[in-house]
């Protein structure tokens, strides 16, 4: 019989509670919250490396890393560094820095697709900004997204999506006009028959289909073989443009993301999270003669005021610097131990589990599966998730709040690490069991 501590709550049950007099539901991103789960969030103190340290004394090995961002780590010390030698210097300017250039330069020689990149401020503002890119390039309204996809909270992409909408399940917000709501077309991920049928009907009408090249906010959902090259040649017959978006997959699952891993080129794609390096960053590129149609070169707007700021390309530069074919070949090692170690615990108990992988982006679906779309990763058991979340938790392993968020192996987690999780894992589903 193992022994382990339950986590301790007290100070962050104050803390949230306080935080809900002033912030709706006391955060500023609902699945933090920890709502659908019912227990109380925690409260981070800090982070250093693989660790999450909160304001009641825990630590756990963290598998959230900010939702995506961290690849290399909390507080990597190379970042601080960075960070600090910049914001020595001022902090933002609202004039052209060399450090932009240097920053696209680097992202541009990574991925294929990219002629050309533009700094935004998130992945919602990226997408949200490729689209109207797309729809202003091909003079078409339509567009076409993937059930239990989640590309940023833009009026245009907020439906039937995926991630915090899906977990709280309000796929289709009030507050999106049904006039907008008409042009966005959704199809189940994974089926080019259904697509095929939407472009029979809508083709010649549709401006781009938005896809997650790796869908990551339905849990993970690998692409198909010959999914992501379907939708490139359907995209090609219509005069559609292609958008991948690589807001999650993007530095994550290869160093040429998985436009890279896959082989096959978008017209236009969107980064986010590891590009900042932990700071608020996004950006779409993609090729030069589609891009060069946004201002100034163009007349289609779009701007931001802390655009290209200097210490979020300070952090995304370095945290891109950091980020080796030997960083990727591990990760994938360490994520392929973590995914075979809950696989083999889970059959030890009889536990129905589906364990979801590419690269370092992992998602352990309680179902016997195949999960393969937004449908099949519904068929989750929310009651198992629930008390698998709480048991991990009280053993000092931080997941993600949700079924349908994966888990995100950074580059410094250690081989012990990924032993204690497994450890952790097993008296967990042991526990699941009756
Ligand atoms: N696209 C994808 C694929 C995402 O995963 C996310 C965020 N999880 C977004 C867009 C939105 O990014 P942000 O939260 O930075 O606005």
């Amino acid at each position: 019989e193992s022994t382990h501590s339950v986590r301790r709550d007290e100070r962050s049950r104050e803390a949230f509670e306080e935080a809900k007099q002033y912030i709706p539901g006391g955060v500023n991103s609902p699945v933090r919250a920890f709502k659908t789960v019912g227990l109380t969030p925690i409260y981070a103190e800090r982070g250093e490396g693989s660790r999450l340290y909160d304001i009641d004394g825990n630590v756990f090995i963290d598998y959230i890393g900010s939702w995506g961002p961290l690849i290399m780590g909390h507080a990597h010390p190379d970042v601080v560094r960075a960070l600090q030698e910049t914001a020595i210097k001022g902090t933002s300017f609202g004039a052209p820095t060399e450090l932009e250039t240097k920053m696209a330069k680097l992202v541009v020689e990574r991925v294929p697709s990219m002629d050309i990149v533009r700094m935004v401020n998130s992945g919602t503002e990226a997408t949200m900004s490729v689209i109207r890119l797309a729809r202003g390039y091909t003079k078409r309204n339509k567009i076409l997204k993937f059930e239990g996809s989640y590309h940023g909270h833009s009026d245009s992409l907020l439906i039937k999506a995926g991630s915090g909408v899906a977990t709280l399940g309000l796929p289709d917000s009030p507050g999106v006009p049904e006039s907008v709501a008409t042009n966005t077309i959704t199809v189940p991920y994974n089926d080019l028959e259904s697509l095929r049928l939407a472009f029979e009907r809508f083709g010649e009408e549709i401006a781009c289909i938005i896809v997650e090249p790796v869908a990551g906010n339905m849990g993970v959902v690998p692409p198909q073989p010959g999914f992501l090259q379907g939708l490139r040649d359907i995209t090609t017959q219509y005069g559609s443009l292609l958008i991948f978006d690589e807001v999650m997959t993007g530095f994550r699952v290869d160093l040429n993301c998985a436009q890279g891993r896959y082989g096959v080129t978008p017209d236009l794609t969107c980064l986010g999270k590891v590009i900042g390096g932990g700071l608020p960053v996004g950006a779409y590129g993609g090729k030069r003669e589609i891009m060069e149609q946004v201002a100034p070169t163009g007349p289609i707007y779009q701007a931001g005021t802390l655009s290209g700021n200097p210490l979020a390309m300070a952090a995304g530069y370095t945290t891109l610097s950091l980020l080796t074919p030997a960083v990727y070949e591990r990760l994938e090692n360490i994520s392929a131990r973590l995914q075979s170690g809950f696989e083999k615990n889970a059959a030890e108990f009889g536990i129905p589990l589906t364990v979801n992988r590419v690269g370092s982006m992992v998602c352990p679906f309680f179902t016997a599966g195949p999960v393969t779309d937004y449908e099949s990763a519904k068929a989750s058991d929310m009651d198992m998730f629930k008390r698998y979340f709480g048991a991990m938790l009280d053993r000092g392993i931080s997941v993600a709040p949700s079924p349908f968020e994966g888990m995100f192996v950074s580059g410094v987690h250690s081989d012990e690490d990924i032993e204690q999780t497994i450890a952790a894992h097993y008296e967990v589903m042991k526990s699941l069991q009756s």
